[in-house]
């Protein structure tokens, strides 16, 4: 049978969260009555995760482990379940009860009204102002840099259109910004308020260190533009160091031709210097270019052949 759900809740150190969150979840799943899987990745847990697991694997055989060797962090393990995932629709959420299980059929509604990724928005947000205020400043910047316009990129609760989650890559710490690579990409986003709690068991992994995260977009906004072309990006930079040499040079050819000496015009070193950057940066972009054309992949997705 066709599996219509699947549920994805990667993990690390949550031992007493698996077993609650595992009930609540059971109950919503019932009710929204279709056929789902639920993948929990466990990611390199050193308490008893892994145990908790196998016990609720062994009654319900909708249950898979991707078990990783070490802790490899949030995005490696969503990576690793969405390439496992076959429901139609995908939702991924945390194990830290948060997030709350009863969101779920609200995110899958809204996801049907035509939207390839629906983000939940914690909307009343259970963290310390810690936590809160830096996320704010990232969301906000989040949202100018990409253009997508969701309040909250960062919410563990999300649901997903399956070929959405084949054809984004999270590696680092990029499942922050899941939201941005899906609408770069061209796909629909749309945000949808959900329920957010307080941590009860267990700790956040995620200091600040997110603040990072800011590093992280704007790297792949440069490789999202310049990826494929480089020689576009440090091509304009070595043509207007070459401009700025080439004309101070003129000038000092004129003096030159009026008869001036020049020899010891420090505008001479500067005019050479910057002929010379110019040519380096343009030749940076023609090898930049030369390395991302050998064994080019296809950046593009076919919606449809007529
Ligand atoms: N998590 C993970 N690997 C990690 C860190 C966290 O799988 O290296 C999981 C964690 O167990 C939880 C989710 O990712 O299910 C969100 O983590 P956390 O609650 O610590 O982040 P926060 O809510 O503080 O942003
Ligand atoms: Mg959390």
């Amino acid at each position: 049978m066709k599996t219509y759900l699947s549920v994805i809740i990667p993990l690390y150190n949550e031992e007493k969260n698996i077993s609650p969150l595992y009930d609540i979840l059971k109950k919503v799943l019932a009710k929204i009555g279709k056929s789902y899987e639920i993948i929990f990745v466990d990611d390199g847990s050193t308490d008893n995760s892994l145990k908790e697991l196998l016990k609720l694997k062994n009654k319900d055989k909708n249950i898979n482990i991707i078990q990783f060797q070490r802790n490899f962090g949030k995005s490696a393990g969503l990576n690793a379940a969405f390439k496992k995932a076959v429901g139609d629709v995908v939702i991924t959420m945390d194990a830290d009860l948060q997030d709350r299980p009863e969101s779920i059929p609200k995110l899958i509604n809204k996801l049907n009204q035509g939207y390839d990724l629906v983000s939940g928005w914690k909307y009343k947000r259970y963290d310390s102002i810690g936590k809160r205020f830096p996320s704010k400043i990232m969301n906000k910047i989040a949202r100018i840099i990409s253009g997508a316009k969701i309040h909250d990129f960062n919410c563990g609760l999300k649901a997903y259109k399956n070929e959405v989650v084949k054809n984004i890559q999270l590696y680092g710490d990029l499942h922050r910004y899941v939201p941005a690579l899906a609408y770069w990409k061209g796909y629909k986003v749309g945000e949808e308020k959900v329920e957010h709690k307080k941590r009860i068991y267990g700790k956040s992994k995620y200091g600040l260190i997110r603040l990072m995260g800011a590093f992280d977009l704007l790297t792949i906004k440069f490789l999202n533009k310049y990826e494929k072309r480089p020689l576009y990006f440090f091509g304009p930079i070595g043509f207007l160091f070459a401009l700025g040499g080439i004309l101070s040079g003129i000038y000092l050819g004129f003096l030159w031709l009026k008869g001036y000496g020049i020899g010891d015009r420090p505008l001479l070193i500067l005019s050479v210097l910057l002929i010379l950057i110019g040519i380096q940066f343009i030749s940076m972009g023609f090898i930049g270019d030369m390395i991302t054309n050998i064994g080019k992949k296809d950046e593009y997705i076919i919606k449809k052949i007529h």
